[in-house]
């Protein structure tokens, strides 16, 4: 449009907002913003278009505009002239009542493109309508379902940390980690349980317990469980199974900020929750990857396999039907076959003797 400084078109009243007092004035159009004229050139007001304000939101036939200026608190100006308004609708379009049907629209257009999103991926990609919601879920409402899971299954129980221990859990996680897409990180903690267990929460957090550690035969045992439970992180299996949990509207109500009352319990709905057979697999294939790209044997997974195999048919295992790796237990004997068969590689041990045995006594009480 053009624009006319000089003289301003418009007759306006403006008050300072101080002041009862309103001014006659001379409003124009300046390229920088809304020029308001009193008496002489040297007081010009410029008020830029982005940080206006209008009474009302101004319509096609609108006959007057009365403005407000964001940075003027309280100062207004007021022009009964139509061509002003549509002027006005013209140099700053978020004024219009087009404008304000989109603001009030926009909710509900971001759960149509969630929905569109959700569809879209489900058709491309064949995933499972939770799978693809639990992809649209923002890092926070990640952290934050992971943080309350963690609570949940750790309640009660001491967190092992030892400087040494810690060091080995960070290296056995950056070599395992060589292979992990894109900026992936993952948070490991190792809890003192006597259980063997191992977990993934939502937002990439691992739980490996003490009893896990114990009965492990080497470090390449740790080390393809956590590369396991990683791949549950990595395909999203924890914030898959919360959705499904819940719900998918109630997922998707989780997603738009809302629903803040389901998050409570969802930490402890998850700590009951098993993977499906088809979950377990992916999680096994990602962990197959993943050492083969650190140069972490196999066998230690599948040697661990066998001696909890074995455990648990001498039914001293009982406590064990909680652990992932083992859920889809009647399946053990096909992983093992599906992990021995793959092409052997060049590896070294995941962890050097000094971290292994760091590791094996992050749980002792320091002297
Ligand atoms: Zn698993």
């Amino acid at each position: 449009m053009p624009y006319e400084t000089d003289p301003p078109a418009f007759d306006g009243r403006y008050s300072d907002g101080k002041t009862a007092a309103a001014y006659n004035v001379r409003v124009g159009f300046s390229p920088r913003g809304l020029l308001i004229r009193g008496h002489n050139a040297a007081d010009d007001l410029i008020w830029p278009y982005g940080a206006l304000a209008t009474a009302e939101p101004i319509s096609s036939h609108a006959v007057d505009a009365l403005v407000s200026y964001r940075h003027q608190p309280g100062a207004s100006l007021f022009v009964p002239n139509g061509t002003f308004a549509r002027q006005l609708a013209e140099a700053a379009p978020h004024l219009t009542t087009r404008a304000a049907r989109r603001r009030a629209a926009t909710p509900w257009l971001w759960t149509a493109a969630a929905v569109l999103v959700l569809v879209a991926g489900v058709f491309a990609l064949q995933l499972s309508p939770a799978r693809a919601i639990a992809g649209l879920m923002p890092d926070g409402l990640r952290n934050s379902l992971g943080n309350q899971t963690l609570r949940s299954m750790t309640s009660g129980k001491k967190v092992c940390e030892t400087p040494a221990g810690r060091r080995a859990v960070e290296n056995l996680a950056a070599r395992l980690a060589t292979g992990v897409p894109g900026e992936t990180t993952f948070e490991i903690t190792v809890v003192d349980w006597g259980l063997i267990n191992a977990f993934a929460t939502p937002g990439n957090k691992i739980v490996l317990t003490r009893g896990l550690i114990e009965k492990a035969g080497s470090a390449d045992e740790i080390a393809g469980v956590l590369a396991h439970e990683m791949g549950h992180g990595i395909e999203m299996h924890p914030e898959t199974s919360i959705v499904r949990a819940i719900g998918l509207s109630a997922a998707v109500e989780l997603l738009m900020g809302g629903g803040g009352g389901t998050v409570g319990n969802i930490g402890v709905m998850l700590a009951q929750l098993s993977y499906s057979r088809q979950a377990e697999a992916e999680a096994d294939d990602v962990a197959l990857k993943l050492m083969r790209d650190a140069g972490i044997a196999t066998d230690g997974l599948t040697d661990f396999f066998k001696r909890m195999n074995k455990l648990e048919r001498s039914g001293d295992g009982d406590s064990n039907r909680t652990f992932d790796v083992l859920r889809s237990h009647p399946q053990t004997a096909d992983r093992i076959r599906r992990i021995s068969a793959q092409e052997k590689y060049p590896s070294k041990p995941a962890l050097k003797p000094a971290d292994w045995r760091a590791l094996k006594t992050i749980c002792a009480v320091p002297d």
